[in-house]
């Protein structure tokens, strides 16, 4: 199977920034998308919008934390479509802060959504994917998944965690595919998790060069696009004018 035209998609924090660019692209071309997130408001707009334009997509409410949800998620994927082919593990949070001002709900919240998120994910959907013989994982990182910088640790980890947990995933799969896509500063409403000031302020600086989600929900549609023996392991996409 290449292409995207009919494939069944489902995408994880589609209510806003690079999972609702991600459902409007794939949609355009031709994917039927199942959007998840908690703000069901947003969702229920953006599917009126791809519907209007032609797209096929559905929604449910969905927290990523919660295993159980996730696999009601996955659930009503397969009873509207009766098979998957996409998993879009995008869901994330990004309260960044110095680890000396001990803000561990925050550091609590970035495990349970980057990382159990994305192991959630995988669970629900990994079984039904092999059963089926095909299907493909592409799971959001970061750059910061590369590199660590000072308020960003705990952030960083969790990104670190999700490229360890991907590469594993890859190698233990011969017919599912596994994408790591690490965005660069890309407009979102990411950084409104920040309730450090300092850190606040300092990302005001750091995202004035964000390119817009558009540039990595492209970069989703292409890994999406190739045949099932190609597997696009990863793909970083920054702004050309950042050094990270
Ligand atoms: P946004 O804040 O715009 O989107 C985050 C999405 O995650 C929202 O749709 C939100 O939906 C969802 N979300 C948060 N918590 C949960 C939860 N518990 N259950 C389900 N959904 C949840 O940010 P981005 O679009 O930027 O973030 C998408 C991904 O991209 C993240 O993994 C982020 O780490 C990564 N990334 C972003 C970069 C950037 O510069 N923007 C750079 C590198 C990586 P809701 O609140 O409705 O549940």
């Amino acid at each position: 199977m290449a292409g995207i035209q009919g494939k069944v998609v489902l995408i994880t924090g589609a209510s806003s920034g690079i999972g609702k660019s991600a459902a409007r692209v794939l949609a355009a071309k031709g994917a039927q998308v199942v959007l998840g997130a908690r703000r069901t408001e947003r969702l229920e707009n953006i599917v009126e919008e791809i519907r209007g334009a032609g797209g096929i997509a559905h929604f449910r409410a969905l927290d990523v934390t919660n295993l159980e949800d996730m696999k009601a998620f996955t659930q009503f994927a397969l009873d509207t479509h009766g098979h998957i082919d996409v998993v879009v593990n995008n869901a994330g949070v990004m309260p960044l802060s110095k680890l000396e001002e001990g803000k561990v709900e925050e550091w609590n919240r970035m495990i349970d959504v980057n990382i159990r998120g994305v192991l959630h994910g995988i669970a629900a959907n990994l079984p039904i994917l092999q059963k089926q013989g095909h299907g493909q994982f592409i799971n959001v990182s970061s750059i910061g998944g590369h590199y660590v910088v000072p308020t960003a640790a705990v952030y960083c980890a969790t990104k670190y965690a999700v490229i360890a947990i991907s590469d594993g995933l890859r190698q233990e799969t011969d017919r599912v595919r596994v994408t790591v896509i690490s965005p660069g500063v890309t407009e979102s409403e990411l950084a409104e998790s920040i309730s450090d000031p300092g850190a606040r302020n300092a990302m005001v600086e750091f995202r004035k060069v964000a390119i817009p989600a558009e540039s990595i929900a492209n970069a989703i549609a292409f890994a999406v696009e190739q045949p099932d023996g190609v597997d696009v392991s990863e793909i970083i996409v920054r702004p050309t004018a950042s050094a990270y």
